[in-house]
């Protein structure tokens, strides 16, 4: 058997998410959610979804009659994912929500407490927890296979798209308003790229941060930039006396990864995009087959969901909290100039 997946909000990342799935060994696409009539046909006809799996926002609870799925990936604005993820929890589904997680501490909770309740199991959509050369890099740090790793730097970033220029050809689906909405966001470039910074940070160490300094980078476009920051750089701490300082953006490309450590140092770039990744170590080029990541982050989280086991804790909601965690101190620490402790 495989995990039928019903795919809610049907964005850019939902159709990456659809084509991995389609070529997944442990689940199929059985359903949809969606807000948008069209898009419903579309998928229809496009993954051949039976009629009876399509739901949209108002009538998705009804999908706790529905015996034909069995997990509900939640790819959403960010700032929806908790009432979609507690809704399909309700339902008796298991949840995938992407990152990040939600937007508050409070919101991870309770996403965490309704998955529990109802005996539902939740992940985040950690796609590089699968990743080869990810793998590799975190067993290098790990692992200590050049020592202690002392200091890291992890930058992401795009230029996005500026809603406000008319002459702009770029089409609805890429325009990534909701990005520059707090309350759909939840913040800035922190939230949507950072947590990747965050996250290599960590698994690299295997240390959670204890304390965070941050400051917002200047804003060049006061228009769009009005709720959420364009640009934020922070440092973290962490208990061995690492550190890592880190970059997220919306006004201009960067995609990279440097640790060094006691005997030697490796690095990415690109790093933590789509890939494919490009790397070396101070002693040789890191070289692992580019995969298909969302292909592989299903297979291997239905492969637990399908034997009836537990999620390894890397990929659950408390991962997810820890990272907002995280962010929220981030945040503090930039608006008041002063350092924040984790402990
Ligand atoms: P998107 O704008 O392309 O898609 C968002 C979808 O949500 C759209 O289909 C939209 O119609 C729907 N939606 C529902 N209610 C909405 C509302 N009130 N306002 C706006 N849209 C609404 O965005 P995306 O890039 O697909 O991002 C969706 C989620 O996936 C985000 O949480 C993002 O962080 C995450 N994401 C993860 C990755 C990854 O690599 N893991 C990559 C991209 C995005």
């Amino acid at each position: 058997k495989k995990l039928n997946i019903a795919l809610c909000g049907l964005g850019n990342y939902a159709s990456m998410l659809a084509e991995g799935i389609q070529v997944s060994e442990y689940c199929q696409l059985a359903g949809i959610v969606t807000g948008t009539p069209a898009k419903a046909e579309k998928w229809k006809t496009k993954y051949n979804i039976p009629e009876n799996n399509i739901y949209n926002y108002e009538n998705f609870d009804e999908i706790i009659k529905n015996k034909d799925i069995d997990l509900v990936y939640v790819v959403t604005p960010n700032g929806l994912h908790k009432e979609f993820t507690i809704r399909a929890a309700k339902a008796g589904k298991h949840v995938i929500t992407e990152k990040p997680m939600a937007i508050s501490v409070k919101d991870c909770e309770e996403m965490i407490k309704a998955c529990n309740d109802n005996n539902v199991q939740l992940a985040i959509g950690y796609r590089l927890h699968y990743e080869p050369t990810h793998l590799e890099i975190k067993r290098l740090g790990q692992e200590k296979v050049f020592g202690q790793v002392r200091y890291i730097e992890a930058s992401l970033g795009y230029k996005i798209h500026d809603p406000l220029d008319t002459k702009s050809t770029v089409n609805f689906n890429d325009r990534h308003e909701w990005r520059l909405n707090k309350k759909l966001s939840g913040g800035g470039p922190l939230m949507d790229l950072g947590v990747y910074c965050i996250q290599v940070s960590r698994y690299v160490l295997g240390e959670e941060p204890i304390a965070v300094t941050a400051q917002f980078g200047t804003v060049h476009n006061k228009q769009i930039f009005t709720e959420t920051e364009e640009s934020i750089s922070w440092q973290m701490e962490f208990p061995s006396g690492a550190a890592a300082n880190c970059n997220t953006t919306v006004s201009y490309n960067i995609d990279r990864f440097y640790a060094s450590a006691d005997e030697g140092s490796f690095e990415l770039s690109p790093a933590l995009s789509y890939g494919p990744f490009k790397g070396k170590t101070s002693e040789k080029e890191l070289k692992f087959p580019v995969i298909n990541q969302q292909q592989t982050q299903m297979d291997e989280i239905c492969k637990f969901l399908l034997e009836n086991k537990k999620l390894p804790n890397h990929i659950t909601g408390e991962e997810g909290l820890k990272d907002i965690k995280v962010i929220n101190a981030i945040y503090k620490a930039a608006k008041t100039g002063k350092k924040v402790s984790l402990k």
